[in-house]
């Protein structure tokens, strides 16, 4: 407990210190993170639902139980794969399909619309011993989305295929194709619905604009360290609703939304996809952890709260670093998240 505290809770003190160190637009020097010196668990793993905006004023007590209740379950599913010794990447992989399976979040069954009322799916995977990387965009009839994409990176020699050459590629290599209609869920298509309302209104169309909006994303991330050290992270959303002519988020793309190195760590983001692919947010954190020797509490802080907040980027991330630190930082008010390592477990929604 103590040791996710100091992620979190920074003191007063350290947090003006720490603004003061970033008021030149510079990241700040390595610090000594007491966190990243404690001995490294077996496992660690995190998971993510989405972020935005999340308050207990919105929720009621039957919806947040359900919610805990998924990210409990999927937690348990990697966990139980590190436990076991299996890989960080088959921990992703299984964790995320529950989570694509599960209505409640915006990725797989449950995926938000587009304008024109479809589901176009998203997700994208990488290891971290050998920097493969597989992702998939646009698809329509995959179940599984995260399924594909780690066929493409261990059964192709490409990184990134879309729309109907995904589709083509997933049915060549047994990935299962569904009906469309499996991704329908009542709440998303009526959230559509409102969205278009809203636009008619205004005489606008395709507009995403989630800053004016009651909105939550709801894509889902899962970051893992196993036995062996190695760190893998994946990503698997709908996009985001009304979204347009084959709008791709970060969520798919390696850098963005999802990266993972052993040399340093592992990252799955949610949020407003635009920013997160202009500012490189996975491989930003990662890159200030390599490059300038920041503990991944400080690089992941840095990213979400400083950074991303400047340029107006609403969401957050999860993160694992090669010593099994976990850091969970967002910038809207709330972010479905978990994460466990032996001995330690916790399932979170709101800023706490
Ligand atoms: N990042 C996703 C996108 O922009 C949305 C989300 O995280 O909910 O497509």
């Amino acid at each position: 407990m103590m040791h996710m505290k100091q992620i979190y809770l920074f003191p007063t003190g350290f947090l003006c210190l720490v603004a003061l160190l970033f008021s030149c637009e510079q990241a700040p020097q390595s610090t000594d993170n007491k966190a990243d010196m404690q001995q490294r668990p077996s496992y660690a793993i995190a998971i993510h639902g989405g972020a935005g905006t999340i308050t207990r004023a919105s929720m009621t007590p039957e919806k947040e139980a359900a919610y805990r209740t998924a990210l409990d379950s999927a937690l348990l599913i990697g966990e139980t794969v590190l436990r076991q010794g299996g890989t960080a990447l088959d921990a992703v992989e299984k964790t995320i399909v529950y989570l694509e399976d599960c209505p409640l979040f915006n990725a797989g069954r449950g995926a938000v619309f587009t304008h024109e009322g479809r589901n176009e799916l998203d997700a994208s995977i990488m290891s971290g011993s050998n920097q493969k990387a597989g992702a998939v965009g646009s698809v329509m009839i995959v179940k599984n989305p995260i399924r594909l994409a780690r066929a493409v990176m261990d059964q192709s020699e490409h990184v990134f295929l879309t729309g109907r050459g995904a589709e083509q590629f997933a049915t060549e290599h047994n990935i299962e194709t569904v009906d469309p209609k499996w991704f329908y869920t009542e709440q998303r298509w009526k959230t559509l619905q409102e969205m278009l309302e809203e636009e008619k209104m205004k005489g606008k169309t395709g507009s995403l604009e989630p800053a004016t909006r009651d909105y939550k994303f709801g894509t889902v991330g899962c970051v893992a360290m196993d036995q062996q050290g190695h760190l893998a992270a994946g990503t698997s959303t709908g996009g985001m609703t009304n979204k347009r002519w084959n709008r791709l988020g970060d969520s798919p793309v390696i850098g963005a939304g999802t990266y993972a190195s052993d040399d340093a760590c592992a990252v799955s983001c949610t949020g407003h996809g635009e920013f997160f692919i202009r500012y490189a947010v996975a491989h930003d954190v990662w890159a200030l952890m390599s490059y300038k020797g920041l503990s991944l509490a400080d690089a992941a802080d840095f990213v979400v709260n400083k950074k991303l907040v400047e340029k107006g980027g609403e969401g957050g991330l999860i993160a694992v670093d090669k010593n099994g630190n976990i850091a969970l930082p967002f910038n809207s008010e709330g972010m479905y998240r978990g994460y466990a390592k032996p001995g330690e477990r916790k399932i979170l929604i709101y800023k706490e």
